[in-house]
């Protein structure tokens, strides 16, 4: 439909702007693209008349974008080129986590994770390689189409801990990233790691060990908590039958109080951690979406009342939990969406068990739009105004992201949820004022 649609606008753009140099006729083309394909208008009958391509531009600009046109200057409305190739788009298998290749470093040829790995999958090939360093360094869209057919076991030597990155010009939460684990099979529309990652495959550390070490050897003369985490550029747990990276991590840093380490996930693969004693220093935290968005937006992901119940079971079990609801997607109806949402979480899940909730709004690269529109060729989440904001990152305008929060901190409030356990996530200190959020954390 969106490559029809694609075809379509360029014709017509060729009939009614003749005149257009080959540049300006590639703006005009996504702007009225991205019009009909949002619904904002329902057919061509809107194209102005026009000879003027500057006054043409600012009048698409303006239907195009209704809220922001008078809130951003114009470079802040991205136009690249918009070039739709059917060989790029993603489609959806039943069985999206086959692995069907593993490629280890020689040197792990015993190790747990490929012993592991054996078991699970029987008929998997296996390659070795000397170093995970002589692995080409560069993906097209297809690749990526492809990466979770193929595992890499490495030993990791020198990127084990760091200070979450943040991005300028943001309130950070001071979050260290434990940085076990690269790439994730669940295909999530917004996924950053789309217009991020640069060799097909996913990778998995062997030397958990090692990981441990660095983070209590860092950590062992700061006395207050520190929050530690994996998830930044996989999900926490996706692979944690084959890695059971949740083990050591729950017997070791369950020792060390001042280390409050959080699991990221939306899987349901959480047997490993009932095998353990819980520690209310170790934390799991969901991303959380309405399901409408979950349905739309992300191909393998378990549904809403899923991850709640799984949530509500590590609670009961004694471990910590939070939610993410990031990214907050702005589809349309989307505030009976997160109100329903909400209400169905507060039913299960006291408010006093939750250690902490960030909120944080779809944001991304600009580059990684020409990905996720090519891969995910009738997706609803781009359909929202994105402009480019203080951080060259493509985001909601200012106005949309405050009023999201404002709504959903007034949801949560009247669930007597402790406003001082959300914080947002990636965004301005002026914002976090606006909507009300101290910027301390007290969790
Ligand atoms: S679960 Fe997270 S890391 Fe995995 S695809 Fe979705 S957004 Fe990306």
């Amino acid at each position: 439909m969106s490559l029809d649609l694609f075809e379509a606008v360029k014709r017509k753009i060729e009939e009614v702007y003749p005149f257009l140099k080959v540049n300006k006729k590639r703006e005009v083309v996504r702007l009225v693209y991205e019009i009909l394909k949002s619904g904002i208008k329902p057919d061509f009958l809107f194209l102005p008349k026009y000879k003027n391509y500057e006054q043409l531009k600012k009048n698409l600009i303006a239907v195009r974008y209704p809220k922001s046109f008078n809130e951003y200057p114009l470079n802040r409305f991205y136009l690249p080129e918009l070039n739709l190739k059917k060989e790029d788009s993603f489609t959806e298998k039943s069985d999206f986590i086959k692995i069907e290749e593993v490629v280890a470093e020689k040197s792990l040829k015993d190790s747990k994770i490929v012993s592991n790995i054996i078991k699970k999958y029987p008929d998997v090939k296996i390659d070795y390689i000397e170093n995970f360093k002589s692995v080409k360094k560069s993906l097209d869209i297809a690749g990526y189409n492809k990466r979770s057919k193929r595992l890499y076991v490495i030993k990791e030597n020198f990127d084990f801990l760091k200070r979450c990155p943040c991005t300028k010009k943001c309130l950070s939460c001071d979050y260290f990233v434990l940085n076990l684990g690269f790439g994730c099979p669940m295909e999530c529309e917004y996924c950053f790691l789309q217009g991020y990652q640069n060799f097909e495959g996913i990778v998995l550390q062997s030397n958990i060990e090692d990981y441990l070490k660095k983070t209590i050897d860092f950590f062992r003369n700061i006395k207050k908590p520190i929050r530690v985490g994996t998830g930044e550029f996989t999900d926490s747990l996706v692979y944690d039958d084959i890695t059971e990276y949740s083990v050591d991590i729950i017997k070791e840093f369950s020792k060390h109080k001042n280390i409050i380490f959080e699991f990221k996930t939306k899987t349901l693969n959480i047997d490993n951690i009932f095998n353990l004693p819980p520690a209310s220093n170790i934390a799991f935290s969901y991303s959380l979406n309405p399901d409408k968005i979950i349905k739309n937006s992300e191909h393998y992901t378990p549904p809403f009342k899923e991850r709640i119940s799984a949530l509500k079971k590590i609670s009961d079990y004694g471990y910590s939990v939070g939610f993410h609801l990031d990214p907050i997607i702005c589809a349309q109806g989307w505030k009976d969406l997160y109100r329903d949402m909400i209400n169905e979480i507060f039913s299960l899940m006291s408010p006093s068990k939750i250690r902490w909730i960030s909120l944080g709004t779809f944001r991304f690269k600009p580059d990684t739009k020409k990905v996720i529109e090519n891969r995910f060729k009738e997706n609803i989440i781009l359909d929202e105004e994105m402009i480019i904001d203080f951080d060259g990152k493509l985001r909601y305008p200012y106005s949309l992201r405050k009023e999201a929060y404002l709504y959903i901190l007034n949801l949560l409030k009247r669930k007597k949820m402790d406003i001082n356990k959300v914080y947002l996530c990636m965004e301005e200190s002026d914002m976090w004022k606006e909507v009300g959020l101290a910027p301390i954390l007290k969790w």
